[in-house]
């Protein structure tokens, strides 16, 4: 289920950094923050490690920032390592979902909070709190696009669609793609959408390690295989990564010049080069989601408990993660396109200068 009700964070939020930014001064009392990331190789990744950092600074502990570049026992083993290191807290963004049962038990042992950070960690009581975006309303946004860009609702079609997922081992890939398949669904039914590759099924589409590589192969395979006679009008692609492999399959196989335009094409972290692609009219869409209110919220949360407050969340019903329902806080995604992509520079997420 989605959680509702993060319209009143931003406020909520500001209200609680204030309050602890008055007790952040003395920092032998702010204790360590182990903060595990999951790759280096997407630049999201950087910003939440770097900001999660900083905030942290700011609220007076100190920190041990690792990345498990995509390898989930290379993760494993940072964890345990941050834990016999003596953090009193943990923020982790997992590599595999699945993965960490055994770690987090040790971190249990020792004591020691954990945030589940934008990805949920499945199977476990050990994990405190969730941090992310509404996942599934990532999706739909992506689903609206297309939509909306293909004149869906005016009963136009039949176009041609290829669906992408995210890694399977990652807990948003289902939350995107369902949120995704909400939307879409009725014009699939109806056949104003078809998939000429008939792979429509989450486990059919993923992309392991969010690999854009991985998606440009399977585009080209796609476009070799299914549209020796037709056109590709929309690809639905989770993330900015795989917009940018599935763009250069279709430039390889002709889009983009000629009689071939370029499909509309979703995508996901608002990364320079796809805002940049948008910008140059390629790839049409990302979805931005401010990482840097996310690493608020969770070094918020991480100050609250140990502090002994309890931090605020959006709904006390918390998110399932098949062995408890964790306590969240989800903060709202945005879509962007080339008529909006000055939020960006707004924002302050990126200056004009590194859009031109
Ligand atoms: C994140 C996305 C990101 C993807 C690949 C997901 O868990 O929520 O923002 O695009 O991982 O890094």
């Amino acid at each position: 289920t989605v959680l509702t009700g993060a319209a009143s964070l931003g406020l909520t939020l500001s209200a609680c950094s204030k309050g602890s930014e008055g007790g952040s001064g003395d920092s032998s009392e702010g204790g360590t923050v182990g903060v595990a990331m999951p790759t280096r190789s997407s630049e999201r990744w950087l910003t939440d490690g770097k900001s999660v950092v900083d905030d942290l600074k700011v609220r007076g502990y100190k920190t041990k920032l690792v990345y498990g570049d995509d390898d989930p026992k290379a993760q494993v083993s940072q964890i345990g390592k941050l834990i016999q290191q003596g953090v009193d807290a943990l923020i982790i963004a997992a590599i595999d979902n699945k993965s960490l049962n055994a770690v987090l038990q040790q971190a249990a042992d020792a004591d020691i909070p954990v945030i589940s950070y934008d990805r949920l960690i499945l199977g476990t009581k050990n994990v405190d709190y969730y941090v992310s975006f509404d996942n599934e309303m990532v999706g739909m946004i992506q689903a609206h696009y297309i939509i909306d860009k293909l004149g869906l609702e005016d009963g136009k079609g039949p176009f041609n669609i290829e669906l992408f997922a995210g890694s399977p081992d990652d807990n948003n890939t289902k939350y995107f793609f369902d949120g995704s398949m909400t939307h879409l669904k009725p014009f699939l039914d109806s056949r104003q959408l078809v998939v000429q590759s008939g792979e429509t099924k989450l486990k059919q589409i993923t992309t392991p390690r969010w690999d854009g590589p991985t998606a440009q192969k399977r585009m080209s395979d796609i476009l070799t295989k299914w549209y020796r006679s037709e056109q590709v009008d929309a690809v639905l692609s989770p993330y900015d990564g795989i917009s940018r492999g599935v763009l250069s399959a279709l430039k390889s196989a002709g889009y983009g010049s000629g009689i071939k335009p370029l499909p509309v094409i979703t995508g996901q972290d608002a990364e320079l080069a796809s805002v940049k692609s948008i910008i140059a009219g390629e790839q049409s869409q990302t979805v931005y989601k401010d990482v840097r209110r996310l690493a608020e919220a969770a070094t918020s949360m991480v100050d609250d408990i140990l502090h002994d407050r309890v931090p605020w969340v959006d709904d006390s019903m918390g998110y399932n993660n098949g062995v408890k329902a964790v306590p969240a806080v989800l903060l709202q995604p945005t879509g962007v396109d080339k008529t909006n992509y000055d939020t960006l520079v707004t924002d302050g997420y990126f200056t004009a200068d590194e859009l031109k």
